[in-house]
């Protein structure tokens, strides 16, 4: 399918909520424009096992998934630059033809559904950043090979550092969970494998104060201290992967829509509208409490369904190319390109 010169909707983003978004506009023959991003799929693309996906009784990992949500927008048109968008401009009126940019080449559109989802948060200790590769990592799916037999550290108490613990035990000699408090904020039933596992330990309530490098430039040992003692303990670790949760995304953004103190994207209600006209906001990137694959799924739908009432709705948008007259129903059931 042909670029227009304006498009009626772009996608920045690609996990649950930008493919739903994109299969939801496409269905809707908006012809959408997702730019997805190098590592497209999102966070879900370094999980293992996902099992509170509704749909997949038997658990699905998370790279397939996501070949399945670009799959399905794909197969009703949906357009995808695998790059990374650089800069935004976003106009003020009703109707105002917003820009995002791919480096020098940029897309003009009607619609704006940012949906960049939210990375690993840091602990911003000495020799995170430095020892990065060399020892420190964000995503045991990714990295647990690289430690095999050898003694590894989890840092968080949640369900993902439960989740990147359980994992790693299969490959690692033993793993540490190191979390700052007595009382864990991960389920129950992630708690329980957890510690069903022989070669898990446990170190609360303890915070990393800095990561120290050996004689050959990797990760030698973490250097702890007890949250309420101050004493300090050296644990000699190969690898420790940190797990305290995630931060929005919406640097490209920052002054553009309006961002809470944490950076997450603050829409109207319960809509995804923000306060710029024909500029919507889904998934990670707005949502503090739920953070699960199904709930960006579904506030992609929402983002895509606002997109296309504002589209249909506002007087000041000359009527774009594919939108059809009538019902929204008619065009939810329109044939794949
Ligand atoms: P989270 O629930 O926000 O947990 C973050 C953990 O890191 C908390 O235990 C927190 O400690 C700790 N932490 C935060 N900042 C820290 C710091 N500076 N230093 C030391 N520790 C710090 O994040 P998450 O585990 O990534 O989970 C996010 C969401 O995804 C949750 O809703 C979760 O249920 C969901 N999830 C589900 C699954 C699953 O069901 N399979 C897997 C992964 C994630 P405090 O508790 O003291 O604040």
């Amino acid at each position: 399918m042909t670029s227009p010169d304006i498009e009626n909707v772009v996608i920045v983003g690609s996990g649950p909520a930008g493919y739903t978004a994109a299969l939801y506009t496409s269905r809707a023959n908006l012809n959408p424009l997702v730019i997805e991003g190098f590592m497209w799929g999102g966070l879900l693309q370094q999980t293992t096992d996902v099992e509170n996906y509704p749909g997949f009784p038997d658990g699905i990992e998370g790279p397939p998934l996501m070949q399945r949500f670009r799959d399905q927008a794909e197969r009703f048109g949906t357009r995808f630059i695998t790059d990374q968008a650089t800069k935004i401009d976003l106009a003020d009126e009703p109707g105002g033809v917003h820009s995002v940019w791919v480096d020098d080449e940029e897309h003009k559109t009607r619609t704006v559904i940012l949906a960049m989802g939210a990375e690993h948060k840091k602990l911003a200790v000495p020799g995170e950043d430095e020892l990065g590769g060399r020892g420190v990592s964000y995503c045991a799916t990714c990295d647990a090979a690289f430690f095999k037999e050898k003694p590894t550290m989890i840092v968080g108490g949640g369900d993902s550092a439960m989740e990147e613990a359980i994992f790693l035990s299969k490959f690692a000699s033993k793993v540490v969970i190191v979390h700052r408090r007595e009382e864990f904020r991960a389920s129950r039933i992630m708690l329980d494998r957890a510690r069903s596992i022989d070669n898990i330990e446990w170190l609360t309530p303890y915070v990393p104060e800095e990561f120290v490098a050996g004689d050959g430039g990797s990760l030698d040992h973490a250097r702890l201290r007890h949250a309420s003692s101050d004493e300090q303990l050296d644990v000699p670790v190969a690898g420790v992967f940190i797990a305290i949760g995630h931060e929005p995304q919406s640097q490209l953004v920052t002054g553009l829509v309006d961002v809470d103190d944490e950076g997450y994207v603050i829409t109207e209600g319960r809509s995804t509208r923000t306060r710029r006209p024909g500029v919507f906001a889904a998934g990670d990137l707005v949502d503090h409490t739920y953070r699960q694959a199904v709930t960006a799924a579904g506030s992609g739908t929402q983002a895509a369904l606002d997109a296309e009432w504002y589209l249909r709705d506002t007087p000041e948008v000359a009527t774009p190319p594919g939108m059809p007259d009538g019902d929204l129903a008619e065009a939810q059931w329109a044939e794949p390109a």
